[in-house]
C-alpha cells in the first residue's frame, strides 16, 4: 500500500479530485481541487522568519488547510475570497500535525474562478464523534449552556465551555484571550473555523490557535415592541416641502399633498425597531428587505403598497425570529432558529 502511494507520488500526472474528501485520501505532488475560499489569513512570517499565509479550503465534503508562500498567489486569492476556485497543480501532504493533510500552494499552482456552485459543508455536533483528531469543522448556531472558571495550565488560561446545537451537546475549549467571552443561556454564531481536538480522552472542539475564536451573538426568540418609520430624506419634487410616507412606494408631500413615488435608487424607507429579547430591549434599524424578511417568517406578506400601519402591524405580530446584528445596530442575518 506504503510503495504504490510512493509511486504515485513521484509521477507527473495531475491527480483531479470531484471532492475535497477524495483528495485527502493520500498525498499527491500535483492536484487539482475545488472548492469555496472559505478563509485566507494576511501575509505572516514563521519563526524561521519564513513569510507564508494561510486559508482554507471547503466543499460539501470536508474542509481543508492550505498553506502558501508566495505573495503573488496570496494576491490572486484575496480577490476570490468567498468564491468557487479551482486550483490546479497544488500539492497535498501530510500534515505535520494530526493524521489529515494539507495543500500546499505552489508558486506553479494556477488558480481560476470555479463555475461550479459549491455548497460547503455546515456540521452539527452531533456529528462529532464521526469525525478524526484535527479535522476541521464549522458550526452553525449554537447555545451556552455551561461556562466553568477558566483553568491555568502551563500553556496558559483554558476553558471548557459547554455548548449545544441541533444535533446534540459537546465541548468548546477556548484558549488565554478566547476565555470568559461566551455567556451562559446565550446563542450565537460562529465564524470561526473549529479543530475536533482529544482532551481527557474525549473528543472536543476548540478554534485554531492562531486565528482564534470569532462569533456573533445570535439573539433568539426576537420580538418587536415597538416600530417607527420614517421616510430617508424625500423632498417634494414640486414644492421641495417635507415628504410624507403613505406606503413603503409612495409619499405625499406635507406642503402642497402631491402623491408621489419614492426614489428607487435609494432604501425608500428606514424603519427603527424596539426589540425584545430575554427581558433586554435592543435599538436596531432595519431596511424593507429586512422587515420583510422577519414578517415573512411568520407566513405573513407585505406588498410594496403595504401602509404604514400595515407594516407596523405585520412586524408588531410577527411570530419571534433570531437575528444577528453589528456593532452599528445594522441587522446582519435574520432567521428561524432551529436549537
Ligand atoms: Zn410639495
Amino acid at each position: 500500500m506504503t510503495s504504490r502511494k510512493r509511486s504515485r507520488d513521484e509521477s507527473d500526472e495531475v491527480n483531479e479530485y470531484s471532492t475535497l474528501e477524495d483528495c485527502i485520501a493520500s498525498p499527491t505532488k500535483s492536484a487539482k481541487v475545488r472548492g469555496v475560499l472559505s478563509d485566507l489569513s494576511p501575509m505572516k512570517v514563521s519563526r524561521n522568519g519564513n513569510k507564508y499565509f494561510k486559508g482554507m479550503l471547503t466543499d460539501e465534503t470536508k474542509s481543508l488547510e492550505f498553506v502558501g508562500y508566495d505573495k503573488r498567489k496570496l494576491e490572486e486569492l484575496n480577490r476570490c475570497k468567498d468564491s468557487s476556485v479551482t486550483f490546479d497543480n497544488c500539492e497535498i501532504k501530510e500534515s505535520k500535525i494530526g493524521s489529515g493533510m494539507d495543500m500546499c500552494v505552489k508558486s506553479t499552482t494556477s488558480i481560476s474562478h470555479s463555475p461550479k456552485k459549491i455548497n460547503p459543508i455546515v456540521h452539527n455536533l452531533g456529528q462529532l464523534q464521526q469525525l478524526q483528531e484535527y479535522e476541521f469543522v464549522t458550526l452553525s448556531d449554537v447555545k451556552v449552556l455551561e461556562v466553568p472558571d477558566a483553568m491555568k495550565v502551563s500553556s496558559g488560561f483554558v476553558q471548557d465551555v459547554i455548548i449545544s446545537d441541533a444535533g446534540g451537546t459537546g465541548t468548546l475549549t477556548l484558549w488565554d484571550d478566547d476565555r470568559d467571552k461566551l455567556e451562559v443561556g446565550k446563542f450565537y454564531k460562529l465564524n470561526s473555523y473549529l479543530r475536533v481536538k482529544i482532551f481527557n480522552g474525549q473528543k472536543g472542539l476548540t478554534p485554531p490557535k492562531s486565528c482564534g475564536l470569532s462569533f456573533q451573538e445570535l439573539l433568539s426568540g426576537v420580538t418587536v415592541k415597538a416600530v417607527s418609520i420614517c421616510v430617508n430624506k424625500h423632498v417634494c419634487i414640486t414644492c421641495e416641502g417635507h415628504v410624507n410616507l403613505k406606503s413603503i412606494c409612495i409619499g405625499q408631500c406635507t406642503q402642497c399633498f402631491a402623491f408621489q413615488r419614492l426614489g428607487e435608487d435609494k432604501e425608500p424607507i428606514a424603519v427603527e425597531l424596539l426589540i425584545s429579547c430575554n427581558g433586554q430591549d435592543y435599538n436596531l434599524k432595519a431596511s424593507f428587505p429586512e422587515i420583510k424578511s422577519i414578517v415573512d417568517l411568520s407566513d405573513n406578506d407585505l406588498s410594496d403598497n403595504a401602509t404604514e400601519v400595515e407594516i407596523a402591524g405585520a412586524l408588531l405580530m410577527a411570530s419571534p425570529f433570531s437575528l444577528t446584528f453589528k456593532d452599528n445596530r445594522i441587522i446582519e442575518e435574520i432567521n428561524k432558529l432551529l436549537i
